[in-house]
């Protein structure tokens, strides 16, 4: 704190504080000595010395009154800021200064000359205004020290001159309690300074109080606002955090393509469903209908994935109409699901086969409606395959895997509207999963094998080609070609399989001797003549094994055409060029039309088998048909699955001149056909 330069040699407040006291007690105390001066200076018959007294009183009376004007003034001027403090104390003092002398001078020039009764009342006078000052000027010990000792001392010291003995002890007594007056005014003073101090510590505690409670009420401001402020950014956290969850659960739980629910979501779904009607006692019997479409391969290979996109978003949506959503634990439960490519899961309440035949046609119905995607009509079907909760099974897994078998095979046989499932099929499927998995290792273990079939031409009556027809033996049976070659396609094994076949043919082929067979006839897969090595494997064939490529018939279904025909027909253009003959075997069961025919390069009409069955006028005029085409396009016609003299003459007279099939040659091993060779010359 700062030192004040006054006579208080104290703070700035400290001194304001003083002043207002001094000037506040100053008024009552310039009162009462005005009436004591009076008292004294009139009171008293002296003649002799009242014009001094009435000099003194009027000096008196001037000095009180200026004082009277200062105090005043003061008081009010000392609420200002700008109020000179020092100049107010100095005033202050000089007033007090003033009247202690004037005081001094009444003792010095009045009191000798004192009688008794005055005497008296002065002494009073003096005492009472001595101690009154001690206690009115309190707020300065200097002030109230000139002040006390003004009144006693010089009353005192000349009442020692007085001509009454009393007097003398008035004035002894008086020295005595000037000595006790100096020690009150000390204390007066010293409980004024402390009093001051406190109240200033008091005042600077409140500053500080309020400079803290300012500052708690902005920084309380701040975390209003601040609050505020997160409040707002939690309520948008809050939407963002929701928004983030349901596109995390979107993801997780919707499939993006047709915004039905994904497998993960669904099975979790019918999960919870069978549990539900497991505890409930089995009451409700549920049907998962596994649903795939039929052609979709051949819309997104021929549009374009983008169409497909777009038909499989129809779909969707047209299923969503056969979806009945129940409510479990007051959660609406998914149904219907994508469960992936073009396949769909709907599970349905059902309560007799009728409903569930109803529901199935329905479905197939509204899947075969024609869908009108960028100004085309693409038409569809579906395969559906059904599993029964609980008769086939309580478990989700095996519900969608019986559901996905009975779907496999309504699409391989497509008889009704779809296939229910029973355990002969799941037995069916454990025997192809067999094969699929025992097909991974037959050419490393060895199990494949060839059969040659002749096909004889009947004008010579000698073996014209002999087809090669692969054996698979696996787990000590005979497993039929009919059987693994669609399994080996469908699982890709087909390529090396028949590279295999291809090498192994023309190996024993060229160990033939000339008049046993010309040609060997290899079948081949479209899978294989599409593969971009397959040129290449038909070279390695030929040149490890020497065979003349002349010598060489492959035999191709005309269905490659409509999976890549112009690969297709670059291929055979290719393997035409090396002078190998091509063949196109079982004629007449595919789809392909005259305009394909024109497009592929080959030399020999293979007749299927089924048109011989029976030998209808209807299947005579088709086999007819098909030996003028051949004969159109320059190539030879061959009959196969003869089974009985009379087809073979039925044939004969319609002009076939190679024919194949059991009546003549049954598929044997290789070193079977040298027996059969000398017997077929033999004619037995
Ligand atoms: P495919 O090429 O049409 O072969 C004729 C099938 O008919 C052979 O059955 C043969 O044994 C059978 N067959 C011949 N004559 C008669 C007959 O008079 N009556 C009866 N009922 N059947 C007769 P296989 O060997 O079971 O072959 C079935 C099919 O498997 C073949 O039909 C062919 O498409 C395919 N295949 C066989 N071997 C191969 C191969 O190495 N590669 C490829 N890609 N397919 C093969
Ligand atoms: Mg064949
Ligand atoms: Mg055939």
């Amino acid at each position: 704190m700062n030192r004040h330069t006054d006579i208080f040699n104290s703070t700035k407040i400290d001194t304001r504080a003083r002043l207002r006291l001094l000037y506040g007690n100053a008024i009552g105390g310039l009162f009462v000595t005005l009436l004591c001066m009076s008292v004294l200076c009139f009171a008293f018959d002296t003649p002799e010395q009242q014009r001094s007294k009435t000099i003194i009183f009027f000096v008196f009376l001037t000095v009180h009154s200026l004082r009277l004007i200062d105090n005043i003034w003061t008081l009010r001027q000392s609420q200002k800021t700008n109020f000179n403090l020092t100049t107010a104390v100095w005033r202050f003092s000089i007033g007090v200064v003033l009247n202690s002398s004037i005081w001094a001078s009444y003792s010095v020039l009045f009191v000798p000359t004192m009688q008794n009764i005055e005497i008296t009342v002065t002494a009073v006078i003096m005492s009472a205004l001595a101690g009154g000052a001690i206690t009115v000027l309190a707020a300065s010990t200097r002030l109230s020290l000139v002040y006390m000792s003004s009144l006693i001392l010089p009353f005192s010291i000349m009442g020692f001159y007085s001509e009454f003995e009393y007097f003398h002890y008035i004035s002894f007594l008086g020295i005595s309690f000037w000595f006790v007056m100096l020690v009150s005014a000390g204390q007066a003073g010293k409980f004024i300074s402390e009093t001051l101090s406190l109240k200033n510590q008091n005042a600077s505690l409140l500053d500080l109080m309020n400079i803290e409670k300012q500052e708690v009420e902005r920084i309380n401001n701040q975390l209003i606002t601040v609050n505020e402020q997160l409040d707002r950014y939690n309520h948008t956290l809050e939407s963002e955090v929701e928004k983030r969850t349901e596109e995390i659960y979107r993801l997780s739980n919707i499939d993006s393509l047709t915004s039905l629910a994904n497998r993960s979501a669904f099975l979790k779904s019918l999960k919870k469903i069978l549990q539900q009607s497991i505890n409930s006692g089995l009451n409700k019997h549920y049907a998962l209908l596994f649903i795939d479409l039929d052609g979709f391969k051949d819309v997104n290979d021929g549009f374009g994935h983008k169409i497909g996109d777009a038909v499989l978003s129809e779909i969707a949506y047209r299923l969503k109409q056969y979806e009945v959503v129940i409510d479990i634990d007051d959660r609406k439960d998914i149904m219907l699901c994508r469960w992936g490519g073009d396949e769909f899961l709907l599970l349905r309440l059902f309560e007799d086969d009728t409903t569930l035949d109803t529901l199935i046609e329905n479905i197939q119905q509204s899947v075969l409606e024609p869908i009108g995607v960028a100004s085309n009509n693409i038409t569809l079907g579906a395969s559906i395959g059904i599993a029964k909760f609980p008769l086939d099974s309580v478990d989700a897994h095996e519900l969608i895997q019986y559901a996905d078998i009975s779907m496999y095979h309504h699409k391989k046989h497509g008889e009704g509207q779809a296939t229910y499932f029973s355990p002969s099929l799941f037995i069916e499927f454990q025997h192809d999963q067999v094969i699929r998995d025992g097909l991974k290792y037959a050419l490393a273990k060895n199990e494949l094998s060839l059969f040659y079939q002749p096909i004889i031409d009947i004008e010579t009556n000698k073996p014209w080609a002999i087809e090669a027809l692969a054996r698979w033996w696996h787990n000590d049976q005979s497993v039929s070609a009919c059987e693994f070659i669609p399994m080996a396609e469908k699982s890709g094994r087909i390529v090396e399989i028949g590279a295999w076949v291809l090498h192994q043919a023309c190996q024993d082929a060229v160990q033939w001797p000339c008049e046993l067979a010309p040609a060997v006839s290899v079948n081949v897969s479209s899978l294989q003549l599409l593969d971009a090595d397959f040129i290449a494997v038909i070279n390695r064939a030929l040149s490890d094994s020497g065979l003349a490529p002349n010598r060489l018939h492959l035999e191709i279904t005309e269905s490659v055409m409509l999976e890549n025909g112009e690969l297709a027909s670059s291929q055979l253009k290719a393997i035409t060029d090396k002078g190998i003959h091509i063949s196109i075997d079982d004629f007449g069961t595919g789809f392909s039309s005259l305009n394909q025919l024109q497009t592929m390069s080959f030399d020999i009409i293979k007749i299927d088998r089924s048109f011989l069955q029976g030998l209808s006028q209807k299947d005579l005029t088709i086999i007819a048909a098909t030996k003028l085409i051949a004969d159109e396009f320059d190539a030879k016609t061959v009959a196969e699955g003869i089974e009985t003299e009379s087809e073979l003459m039925s044939l004969k007279a319609l002009g076939i001149r190679y024919i194949q099939g059991y009546l003549l040659a049954k598929p044997m091993a290789n070193e079977m056909l040298h027996d059969w060779v000398k017997r077929f010359s033999d004619g037995k």
